[in-house]
């Protein structure tokens, strides 16, 4: 078997720093050949590292579902696989395959992050018995903080990514580059602020919240949703006009929010023809500022419409069902209230308001 490039072991590094948002890494070359896997992918399917590399994947699924075999052909675009994995002990246990290509000397290798959705599920029953006894801010953000994490994870990939295709063009602009990790570090930098936060919040057992103008607050959050909507072809219209805006918030929370409604109004339109969002803000009687996001997606679905701010509320098959479960607590938390109503033409307004900071 040929050496694992020293470039596909740095990322297998890079991978396992990840925050724990993957399982496991295992790197197959073309022919579905193991050529590299972390210790954590190995301890997952109970082998030891060297029972596994150079083997077939196959060994790893059962015979029933060897559809990964079509994700290994050069050119494939990254994509996400629910299959499942089988483990030494023949038991056989959901999992999430999220493949990329990568050529390393000439050679296409696939890296396919690794999620054992068994555990998830694990996850997600604790959550449950934990909201049974006592549902506050902080189990909410346990619960959130895989989810809050996966955006800037993910994004951060796709930047890496861009800036090595980059580099393989026959000359690559250093100025693209720089750019590409730019957008990179300012993701690294918002997923520090996450975490500060959570660390904060633990420490002290409760948010610093501090004066803050609300436009603002809502226009960086923007920008860190701008590229997704775009990816989209998703036109947005930003007017945050309001005046005055000052509130007392936690910035990064009220940014979670933002993030969280245009996040869900980009995966709502994304099979729409007419693909519109708008940011806006506005004052309302009672000192009080609204905030609104609204997209002509096709509206809510009559499913989850009575229960759209519970928890592990979704229609989506990747969908965790906690971001609005998440936004309503944060809004709760500083005295203000969240909701959604049709738009008037197709789709859904979410607002919140929060009340405005005394003079
Ligand atoms: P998730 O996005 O993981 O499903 P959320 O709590 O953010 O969890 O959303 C719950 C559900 O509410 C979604 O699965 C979707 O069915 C519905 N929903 C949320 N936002 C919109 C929207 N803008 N348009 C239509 N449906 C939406």
């Amino acid at each position: 078997m040929a050496p694992v490039p020293a470039s596909v072991e740095g990322r297998l590094d890079l991978a396992a720093t990840m925050a724990g948002a993957f399982d496991g890494i295992v790197a197959l070359d073309v022919r579905g050949t193991v050529r590299a896997l972390d210790a954590e992918a190995a301890a997952l399917f109970g082998y030891a590292l060297d029972e596994v590399i150079g083997q077939d994947f196959e060994m790893l699924t059962p015979e029933s579902d060897r559809s990964y075999r079509d994700d290994l052909h050069p050119g494939t675009p990254s994509l996400r696989r629910r299959i499942d994995g089988l483990r030494k002990d023949g038991s056989i246990f959901p999992m999430e395959l999220c493949v990329s290509e990568v050529v390393c000397d000439r050679e296409s290798l696939f890296i396919s992050l690794i999620r054992d959705l068994s555990q998830r599920r694990r996850f997600e029953q604790g959550v449950y018995e934990l909201q049974a006894n006592r549902l506050d801010l902080i189990e909410n953000m346990a619960a959130g903080l895989a989810h809050e994490l996966k955006q800037p994870l993910t994004a951060i990939g796709a930047y890496l990514n861009f800036a090595r295709r980059q580099l393989k063009e026959k000359s690559p602009s250093v100025e693209k580059v720089a750019e590409l990790l730019d957008n990179a570090d300012a993701q690294v930098f918002r997923i520090s602020e996450i975490m500060d936060n959570l660390r904060q919040f633990i420490a002290r057992g409760e948010t610093t919240k501090t004066p803050q103008h609300l436009n603002a607050v809502i226009r960086t959050a923007c920008e860190f949703t701008d590229a997704l909507a775009r990816q989209h072809s998703i036109k947005t219209t930003v007017d945050l006009a309001a005046l005055p805006d000052m509130v007392v918030i936690n910035k990064v929370q009220i940014q979670q929010v933002v993030v969280n409604l245009k996040r869900n109004a980009v995966e709502a339109m994304q099979n729409c023809e007419r693909r519109e969002m708008r940011v806006s803000t506005r004052l309302i009687d009672g000192n009080l500022i609204r905030a609104d996001v609204a997209d002509t997606g096709p509206g809510l679905p009559e499913e989850v419409k009575a229960r759209l701010f519970g928890q592990f509320t979704t229609t989506k098959p990747h969908g965790l069902g906690v971001g609005l479960s998440i936004s309503r607590s944060i809004i709760e938390a500083h005295k203000g209230k969240i909701w959604a109503e049709p738009n008037p033409g197709g789709g859904v307004v979410f607002s919140f308001v929060l009340p405005l900071a005394d003079n």
